[in-house]
């Protein structure tokens, strides 16, 4: 295969890769099961799979974010990656990280100490066990709780309790953070560099090129609809259809500024007839 290049590509100090997909999941799990995960943000572990063996194919590895930073800044070559990410921390995810494992594969998970071991959740040892095995384990809040909707110090205690709990159950730094819906605060950056964390992984989507723009890396959501060509090109960051989702991530973006959380969320449920 050759990736198309990049029309506006700049010169890259030749540590620095192209730019690649940061793919973000939620469940893994067949649709029906009886458990809380948002049916339109959870993939079947046979679209999972068929997804590995496409990046596969292409050439192209599967990654952590924390490991590509660490590569990058050691100025180690890259080899053609994606970067995988899991949100929520849903228990569906252990099963996924074996596959992961099984394949030499990263991954990053965002978790909430607060929802640990609690229902749907993975518990304290199963993350322990895939941070033992090489994946990454980090911070996606103390709670689910959007940060536009706390005040400067809340953020701040939640980048602080989030990064103490996990450090302190798994014995690894956590050094990245997402925000959880995605949503931001003004003194996110700020709070979150001076808390220790090294980047934020985002909702918007877009591309990210290891060592550059670290402080914020773009993601792309994997739903229930996204099938296999799409991850395919989104795997070798596929410049239109990049833009085209980062299009619709901003005009998500402006609707839920537009309605507040608490509409979005409601008119969002109905919409997909789940509780409201
Ligand atoms: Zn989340």
């Amino acid at each position: 295969m050759t990736a198309a290049r990049h029309p506006t590509a700049t010169p890259r100090p030749p540590s620095a890769g192209g730019p690649i997909a940061v793919l973000m999941y939620h469940a893994i799990e067949p649709a029906g099961v009886d458990s809380d995960a948002d049916p339109h943000y959870t993939v079947s572990p046979q679209a999972f799979e068929a997804q590995l063996d496409a990046f596969d194919a292409l050439g192209r590895r599967p990654s952590s974010v924390r490991d590509l930073l660490a590569a990058a800044a050691a100025g180690h070559p890259q080899p053609p990656s994606v970067a995988i990410t899991f949100d929520d921390g849903h228990s569906s995810n252990g099963a996924a990280a074996d596959r992961l494992v099984a394949r030499g594969a990263g991954a990053d998970f965002f978790v909430n100490p607060s929802l640990v071991g609690q229902r749907h959740r993975l518990s304290w040892s199963a993350l322990r066990s895939m941070s033992a095995a090489g994946l990454s384990i980090q911070s996606h809040g103390h709670t689910h709780d959007y940060l536009d909707g706390m005040t400067e110090a809340g953020v701040a205690d939640s980048l602080t309790r989030s990064k103490a709990a996990i450090e302190d159950a798994i014995g690894a730094p956590v050094t990245l953070f997402a925000p959880p819906g995605g949503r931001v605060h003004p003194a996110l950056h700020r709070l979150a560099a001076a808390k220790g964390y090294r980047a934020l992984c985002t909702s918007r989507s877009g591309t990210w090129t290891p060592g550059r723009d670290d402080a914020a890396i773009p993601r792309l959501a994997v739903l229930a609809t996204s099938d296999l060509d799409r991850m395919r090109r989104w795997a070798q960051a596929d410049p239109l259809l990049i833009a085209r989702a980062r299009l619709r991530s901003e005009a998500l973006d402006a609707m839920k500024r537009l309605l507040g959380n608490g509409t979005y969320e409601r008119l969002r449920s109905a919409a997909l007839g789940r509780r409201g």
